[in-house]
Order: C-alpha cells, then sequence, then structure tokens
C-alpha cells in the first residue's frame, strides 16, 4: 500500500467504494465521478503507478477481470458497447496514480466519440519513420 493513494484506502477499506468484483489480487468499483451509467474501475490490489510497474502476474489477473466484468457491466446497465481504457501516465490523462482500467458503458447516440478521439494532431509519418518505429518497439 502506498501512503496517500486513494485508490490504496479503497482496496484497505479505509474510504468507501461500491465494490462490484473482488479476487485476492484484483477490485473492481464503481467510479465516484461515472462518465456514465455503470462506469466501473478495475485495478489491482497492489500499488503500482504504471502499467510499467506492475508484474506480470498482476497484469493478467487485471486483464481477466477487465474480460469477466465488461459484458456483465454491459448487461446491467442494458448499454449497447463498452469503451475500455487505460490513462497510463499524467500526459495521457492519469490523475489517480494507481493502475486502473476504465469501463465506461457505451449507448447508441450518446454523443461520446471513440478511442481515436483522445489524441491530439495525427503525425504525418513516411514509411521509413514507421518502419523505425516499428522496429524499436519489437527490439
Ligand atoms: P484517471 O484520470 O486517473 O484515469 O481516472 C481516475 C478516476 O478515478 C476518475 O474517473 C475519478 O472519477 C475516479 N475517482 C477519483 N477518486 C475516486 C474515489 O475516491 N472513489 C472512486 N470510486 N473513484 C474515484
Ligand atoms: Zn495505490
Amino acid at each position: 500500500m502506498a501512503d496517500d493513494c486513494i485508490f490504496c484506502k479503497i482496496v484497505a477499506g479505509e474510504i468507501p467504494g461500491r465494490t462490484v468484483y473482488e479476487t485476492d489480487s484484483v477490485l473492481a468499483f464503481l467510479d465516484a465521478n461515472p462518465l456514465a451509467s455503470g462506469h466501473t474501475l478495475v485495478i489491482p490490489k497492489a500499488h503500482a503507478e504504471r502499467l510499467d510497474d506492475l508484474s506480470a502476474g498482476a497484469a493478467a489477473d487485471v486483464f481477466a477481470a477487465v474480460h469477466e466484468l465488461t459484458p456483465r457491466v454491459e448487461s446491467a446497465v442494458d448499454a449497447d458497447a463498452v469503451t475500455v481504457g487505460i490513462n497510463d501516465g499524467s500526459a495521457a490523462g492519469q490523475e489517480v496514480p494507481h493502475v486502473h482500467v476504465h469501463l465506461v458503458p457505451r449507448f447508441e447516440g450518446d454523443g461520446g466519440g471513440p478511442i481515436h478521439a483522445v489524441a491530439g494532431e495525427r503525425p504525418d509519418l513516411s514509411d521509413a519513420e514507421l518502419d523505425a518505429i516499428a522496429a524499436d518497439i519489437a527490439e
């Protein structure tokens, strides 16, 4: 547990949360300021700030919970779809420094956008630049 981490405090029961799912390693609860009815957060119980800080086992457990919960959340609020996302780092919009996956129920005509709407101006990359980036990631 990290000092002053609000999600660690929810895991510890020190502040209340509307828990919807719990295992030894994962907790899921409703977002306190939901973007849509049923907006749920899935977190590892062990504190990790960024995805890169998460153990492989914890990452697998979190994704297993996401896989289990996404259809349950969608059905509970009679949604048409779900946007699943992680703000990994402050430049991406992360405000709570404890890894969390957002499950945001989506409804036809809800006025929201796709994941493609989150980034700024699109880069115009040459084939050579794309090749170099792919090689760096694959390395
Ligand atoms: P982030 O911007 O870090 O990806 O998202 C943090 C999310 O945590 C926000 O959607 C916010 O509403 C939610 N949140 C912040 N504090 C609390 C809290 O004390 N309880 C719950 N349930 N959600 C919180
Ligand atoms: Zn924490």
